[in-house]
C-alpha cells in the first residue's frame, strides 16, 4: 500500500482493444507496438502484456534496457531496439534474441562484433533516414554500409531481416515530404533486394501514418501513441474517430479545501486573484510529478482544466513543485481527500490529455510520458476476459 495522494490509473482493457483496432486499420501488415519512455509512461510490462494480448507480434523501443527488461519479465515477442551508442550491451541483446536497428556504420561494425563474441546471429533492420534528418542511414551511406553487412552475413554473423524509416510529417498526411519520403524508401529498399537480400519486414508507419496513410502500412506498422488511445492528429478527430479510447487517467485526493476573502493572490506570484469570497483547493501534485508550470492559469489565461465532483475547473495560479492550487468556487461542498481527475477516458466528461496538451502548449505525447515515476500505477482489467 501507498500513501500517496495521486495515481495513474491505466485500463489495460483499453491498450487491447486500441491494439486489436490498429490492426483492424493495417490489415496487411503486423503490428509493433511501440513500447519506449516506459510505455508512454504506462509502465512498461503491463502496457507490453497488453498489447501482445490485443495482437501485436512486435514490440519496439528506443533504449535497450527496456528491450531487455520486457525479456526479463517473460516477453517471447520479437523485440526491437534502435537507440544506443557504442557502449550498449550488444552481447546481452543478441542473447536475449532482440532485433537491433543499425543506424550507423560504427553500429554494424560493433554488432558484427559481438555476433562474434556470443557466436549468436545479430538480426538487424537497417535504419535509413528518408528524410527526418535525425537518426538513420543516408542514401549515401546505405552502399558502402551494405557491403560491410552482406560480408558479415556470409560469415553467418548477421541477418538483415529489415529497412525502416520515420516520417518527418506524419502528423500532417498530405504534406508532400510524406510521398518524398515513401518514394526515397521504396528506392533505398530496392537496393538492398537488388543485392539478393529478402526482407522479413519494411517498416515506416507510426500511429499517425497507421491511421491516415494505407499506401505506407508494407510489412509492419509501429503505432505507440495511438496504442495508449490518444489521437496523433487531433486536428483530425478525436481518438473516438479512429476507435481508440486512452488508457491513462490521473487523479488525485484534495490536500486542503478552506475559505478565503475576495482579492487574495493564489500561489506564487499571485497570478491569479480570487474574484469572490470562495472556497480554495489545494491539489497534492506539482512539477515534480509531471505537471506542466505551463498549465499554471491567471484571471485572462485559464490554466488546464480537471473535473471535481462533476465540474470543470481549471488551475489557479502557478504550479508549484508539489501543490496547485484550484479556486472551487463560493459554497463549495468538497473536502480534504475528494477525488480531482486531471484527464482520463473523457468518456466521463473530464478533461483528457490532449486537453491538458492544449491547455499546456505541447502534445500529448509530452502530457502522459511526463508522468512521473513517483506517482503509483494501478492497473485495471489485468486479466483479458
Ligand atoms: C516513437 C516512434 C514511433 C511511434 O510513434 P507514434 O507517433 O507514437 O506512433 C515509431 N517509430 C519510431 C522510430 C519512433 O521513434
Amino acid at each position: 500500500m501507498t500513501s500517496y495522494p495521486a495515481r495513474v490509473v491505466v485500463d489495460l482493457a483499453a491498450i487491447r482493444d486500441n491494439v486489436r483496432s490498429l490492426a483492424s486499420h493495417a490489415r496487411t501488415a503486423q503490428v509493433m507496438a511501440v513500447v519506449k519512455a516506459d510505455a508512454y509512461g504506462h509502465g512498461l510490462v503491463p502496457a507490453a502484456r497488453a498489447a501482445v494480448q490485443g495482437g501485436a507480434t512486435w514490440l519496439g523501443t528506443a533504449q535497450v534496457h527496456e528491450a531487455l527488461d520486457l525479456r526479463a519479465a517473460g516477453l517471447r515477442t520479437r523485440i526491437l531496439t534502435w537507440l544506443y551508442g557504442p557502449d550498449a550491451p550488444l552481447d546481452a541483446l543478441l542473447e536475449a534474441e532482440i532485433d537491433v536497428s543499425v543506424a550507423a556504420p560504427w553500429a554494424l561494425t560493433a554488432v558484427h562484433a559481438a555476433a562474434r563474441r556470443t557466436g549468436r546471429t545479430a538480426r538487424i533492420h537497417l535504419k535509413v533516414d528518408t528524410g527526418l534528418g535525425r537518426n538513420g542511414l543516408t542514401p549515401g551511406q546505405l552502399p558502402g554500409l551494405l557491403d560491410a553487412a552482406l560480408a558479415a552475413r556470409a560469415e553467418g554473423a548477421v541477418e538483415v531481416v529489415g529497412v525502416w524509416s520515420h516520417f518527418a510529417f506524419a502528423d500532417e498526411p498530405t504534406h508532400p515530404t510524406v510521398l518524398a519520403q515513401a518514394g526515397v524508401f521504396r528506392d533505398l529498399v530496392a537496393l538492398v533486394e537488388s543485392r539478393g537480400v529478402t526482407l522479413e519486414v519494411r517498416h515506416l508507419a507510426n500511429s499517425a501514418a497507421t491511421l491516415t496513410n494505407p499506401a505506407v502500412h508494407l510489412d509492419l506498422v509501429r503505432p505507440g501513441l495511438a496504442v495508449y488511445g490518444l489521437s496523433p492528429v487531433p486536428q483530425l478527430g478525436g481518438p473516438e474517430v479512429f476507435g481508440l479510447r486512452p488508457a491513462m487517467t490521473v487523479e488525485v485526493g484534495l490536500a486542503t479545501v478552506k475559505p478565503v476573502g475576495v482579492g487574495q493572490g493564489v500561489s506564487y506570484g499571485h497570478a491569479y486573484t480570487t474574484t469572490s469570497d470562495t472556497m480554495l483547493g489545494v491539489v497534492p501534485m506539482g512539477y515534480a510529478d509531471g505537471i506542466p508550470r505551463h498549465a499554471s492559469g491567471a484571471l485572462d489565461h485559464p490554466g488546464a482544466p480537471v473535473q471535481v465532483g462533476g465540474r470543470r475547473l481549471t488551475v489557479a495560479g502557478r504550479v508549484c513543485m508539489d501543490q496547485f492550487v484550484l479556486d472551487l468556487g463560493p459554497g463549495a461542498r468538497e473536502v480534504a481527500g475528494d477525488r480531482v481527475e486531471l484527464f482520463g477516458s473523457g468518456a466521463d466528461g473530464a478533461p483528457t490529455a490532449e486537453d491538458w496538451a492544449r491547455a499546456a502548449g505541447t502534445i500529448s505525447y509530452e502530457i502522459v510520458t511526463r508522468m512521473a515515476p513517483r506517482l503509483p500505477r494501478t492497473y485495471l482489467n489485468e486479466d483479458p476476459a
